[in-house]
């Protein structure tokens, strides 16, 4: 069972900058805020993914290497006026422990952690500054609770992320900035079939999962779209799991 095609949120006036939102979870989550009449800014590293995005929904685009941090400060600040962030790119480089590389740690924490926090301070900088009541939400994972083999720099990211959206939220609150993450359990995008199609690791997987299911694009972007609307507007500081019961089984 998945969301149902008629649930509604109206983000008519807001101005959405999302991350990552050239393929996957990121894709989606530009395209459900833009059916729900946001106005999307969409930031990625590969152009010609924006660009069929941007024939689909019209949005604006935004080319960056979010790995460099002058790069991210930059498309951050070109984005302009945003009133909801939803920083979403991230990367998974699959080494074992003993042979995670530095270099492989370094690009992970500078994606998926240093960007956030510069992406964030931009924003919410300029939200402050506007006096307007933000939302935040960071696409975080299962893997900050869950240790999983091959995924040190990417667990570690993740765990790192979901207290960055805590000191956030703490520090941005008294602003009316609301910061939430979401921890979805395995999608099958790019990155998810690369760590989870062959049938001896996803098996497992989805066995511990008591819907029995993998999550789709939308089960996130929806859940996303909540968080960031004003029914969601006491929610403040959440690791929100979106993973069909995984961690309570
Ligand atoms: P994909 O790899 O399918 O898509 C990631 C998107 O982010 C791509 O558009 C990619 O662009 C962009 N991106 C990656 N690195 C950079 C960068 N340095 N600068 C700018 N853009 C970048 O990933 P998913 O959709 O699966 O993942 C989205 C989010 O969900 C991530 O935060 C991930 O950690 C999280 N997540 C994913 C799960 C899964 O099983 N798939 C499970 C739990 C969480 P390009 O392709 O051009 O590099």
């Amino acid at each position: 069972m998945k969301p149902p095609e008629d649930f509604q949120f109206d983000f008519k006036q807001k101005r959405v900058l999302v991350t990552g939102a050239g393929k996957g979870i990121g894709r989606e989550i530009a395209a459900m805020l833009h059916r729900f009449n946001a106005q999307v800014v969409a930031l990625s590293r590969t152009e010609k993914d924006l660009q069929s995005l941007q024939e689909k929904i019209g949005c604006e685009t935004i080319v960056a290497e979010l790995g460099d941090p002058e790069a991210a400060r930059q498309a951050a600040e070109e984005a302009g006026k945003i009133d909801l962030l939803v920083n979403n790119a991230a990367i998974a480089i699959l080494e074992p422990f003993l042979k995670t590389t530095v270099e492989a740690w370094d690009k992970t924490m500078a994606v998926n952690l240093r960007a956030v926090m510069i992406v964030s301070q931009v924003v919410a900088k300029q939200m402050i500054d506007r006096g307007i009541a933000g939302s935040i939400v960071n696409v975080s994972s299962m893997a900050s609770f869950q240790a999983l083999h091959n995924h040190a720099a990417y667990c570690a990211s993740k765990a790192g992320l979901d207290q960055l959206t805590a000191v956030m939220a703490v520090e941005l609150g008294e602003h009316r900035i609301r910061v939430n993450s979401v921890n979805p359990t395995v999608v099958l995008t790019e990155m998810g079939k690369r760590a989870w199609s062959d049938p001896a690791k996803g098996g497992p997987m989805l066995a511990r999962i008591p819907l029995r299911r993998f999550a789709e694009c939308e089960d996130v972007a929806s859940v996303v779209c909540f968080l960031l609307s004003e029914g969601a507007s006491m929610l403040n500081g959440l690791a929100l799991r979106i993973d069909g019961g995984f961690l309570v089984a």
